[in-house]
């Protein structure tokens, strides 16, 4: 029996102490989903009690049937600040982050100008995160083709792991690396001891597929498909995986698309090599079988592969393969999606909706008997793991950050352009019907995102990792 509690939301001072406690009946914890009382003391949860041993002299907030999950964490998003902030900025990314009841992200090293493959590149974008972001955020620094001598610097100066590319990212100011490129910058990695994210596509396949390609009509969905075929990842695979054996650094794939990754990736962790796999909401979501011509607002890459691909992704995440759902939210001006012309080879590649992620997860999940605890495991605490603040973030539990998210899972809604919250309100996932509203976000014991509303200054502070040794 619940007692009748003070429902009235807000905060009171015991001793000096600002404490808050948040109620509900499904609170997911690392050990499951039960009813609780979150006890928010300044910025950290003091504990998670149950529901008859409330202190007394203590407001709470009831939030009855709607869940508490953790602070969600984006490993993967493209902020575009500084140089590109008419793309997207950390103001406008941030605010749809909050929206989406995320709490940190890490921030790419490209799409921003400079990108960040300097210590002064970015330190400019840790003053723009500074100065705009609504919750907490790292950097990713880049190992592009002629930077290793900046690896170990930006590690010391905070970066929290590393990301490349083995194909053309197809943006200026970042270049990608060559097997030979990458074998010199390895052992700077390895040095830092940090984690080097791959985008994981190799050239090869897709210039042979292209080849085929030239007279065929780019409006068409498959044209763009089969110029990205399975090939390109699966062997972009297979090396990074020899470079992990030969150099054993932390390796992360970034957005597995094809599921026929899944069966190496299996056996190289079961051989012990240190690799996780994250993969997206767009690709656990759309299929290519759905998507019309024209539709350029679902080009991404890898591309969005078929109907049975996308179930075997879901396999992935049931038995473990695949660690992580990151969003990739990757922003453009609407014009650069050439939605009027539809035309698959020029349209920017990239998917935003960062503040649809939960829902668009929560839909999928749970029509595939999967419960929020697993949603909090893929979305709040492995990317913690790859972020380095797995003793702080990403949990609801005793000295977590208090990073809470209230939920109201059986909510359905369509989504219209009012609750993107970033910069330019274009989406692959408008019109959709989802299934999962995120009411309210707590940024350390703060709320950040109100049923639409952004109370509050800005508040993020950047995540530093710990427990990863310095270089020497
Ligand atoms: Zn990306």
């Amino acid at each position: 029996m619940l007692r009748p509690y003070n429902r009235r939301a807000g905060r009171c001072s015991l001793g000096g102490v600002s404490l808050q406690a948040l109620l509900s009946r499904r609170v997911v914890t690392p050990q499951g989903i039960r009813a609780a009382c979150v006890l928010v003391d300044g910025e950290r949860i003091r504990a998670v009690v149950d529901v008859d041993k409330i202190p007394s002299d203590i407001l709470v907030q009831d939030f009855g049937e709607l869940a508490i999950l953790p602070g969600l964490v984006d490993s993967h998003v493209h902020i575009n600040e500084p140089g590109r902030t008419e793309w997207e900025g950390f103001y406008t990314a941030t605010r749809a982050a909050a929206a989406g009841g995320y709490t940190l992200v890490l921030d790419m090293p490209l799409n921003c100008l400079p990108a960040t493959t300097s210590v002064a590149a970015m330190e400019l974008k840790r003053a723009a995160a500074r100065a705009g972001s609504r919750v907490d955020w790292a950097l990713w620094g880049g190992v592009v083709s002629d930077n290793r001598m900046h690896i170990e610097e930006l590690a010391a100066a905070g970066a929290a792991g590393f990301k490349c590319f083995l194909i053309d990212a197809g943006i200026d100011g970042f270049t990608m690396v060559s097997e030979t490129q990458l074998r010199a910058a390895l052992p700077h990695v390895v040095r830092t001891g940090l984690p080097l994210l791959v985008h994981a596509e190799l050239a090869g396949p897709v210039d042979r597929a292209l080849r085929g390609l030239a007279d065929e009509d780019w409006r068409r969905y498959q044209t763009y498909l089969q110029s990205r075929p399975d090939e390109a990842e699966l062997e972009a695979i297979d090396l990074l995986l020899r470079l992990c054996r030969e150099y054993r650094f932390p390796l992360h794939i970034v957005h597995l698309a094809t599921a026929r990754g899944l069966e190496r990736l299996r056996e190289a962790r079961a051989e012990g090599l240190p690799v996780s796999v994250e993969t997206c909401p767009h690709y656990l979501h759309f299929a290519a079988e759905d998507i019309a011509d024209g539709a350029t607002l679902c080009k991404c890459a890898p591309p969005i592969r078929g109907r049975a691909n996308r179930e075997e992704l879901w396999s992935g995440l049931r038995d473990g393969v695949i660690d992580l759902i990151a969003t990739d939210h990757s922003p453009c001006p609407p014009e650069m999606k050439r939605l009027e012309e539809g035309n698959f080879q020029k349209a920017w590649g990239g998917i935003a909706g960062s503040s649809l992620a939960l829902p668009v997860i929560w839909t999928e999940a749970e029509r595939r008997g999967f419960s929020l605890r697993d949603v909090a495991r893929w979305m709040a605490e492995e990317p913690t793991r790859l972020a380095g603040c797995a003793d702080r973030k990403g949990r609801i539990a005793a000295g977590y950050d208090a990073d809470l998210v209230v939920f109201a899972p059986e909510e359905e809604f369509l989504v219209t352009d009012d609750r993107l919250h970033y910069r330019h309100r274009v989406s692959a996932y408008l019109e959709r019907r989802l299934r999962g509203v995120v009411k309210k976000t707590f940024l350390r014991g703060t709320c950040v995102f109100d049923e639409g509303d952004f109370p509050g200054e800005i508040r993020g502070q950047e995540c530093r990792r710990t427990g990863v040794a310095s270089p020497d």
